[in-house]
């Protein structure tokens, strides 16, 4: 679905002109992002879900946040989230050692996104 440009306004002011995910303010290269995805079928062009199709079924993103949704449901980018904590522990050197010096903190807490905080 290609959106007007009426259509990408209204999104875009959806959830304050911010990221419906990490909150944080949208440019003008903002991405229209599937909330559920209709995963396209790159292969033979065509997607499993048309009828998700919908103004509806779209949240303003950053590009970043709906890089690394990809295609998936909202749950598992919440769960890719918060395995990013794991992967800094195991993975990240720099990380480590800003933690250990005490330059970052971490905080168990749940990853929430931006439009389930957002009121009107
Ligand atoms: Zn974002």
């Amino acid at each position: 679905m290609k959106l007007t440009k009426q259509q990408r306004v209204t999104l875009r002011d959806k959830f304050g002109g911010r990221c419906a995910y990490c909150g944080c303010e949208l440019g003008k290269t903002f991405h229209a992002d599937h909330i559920e995805p209709i995963k396209r079928d790159w292969v033979n062009g065509g997607c499993e879900h048309p009828e998700r199709n919908t103004l509806e079924n779209f949240n303003p993103s950053c590009p970043s946040c709906n890089i690394v949704k990809s295609s998936m449901p909202l749950e598992s980018f919440r769960k890719v989230i918060a395995g990013f904590i794991k992967s800094l522990n195991r993975d990240s050197t720099q990380y480590k050692f800003a933690k250990r010096y005490g330059l970052l903190e971490e905080r168990e807490v749940e990853v929430r996104f931006w439009f389930e905080e957002f009121t009107n």
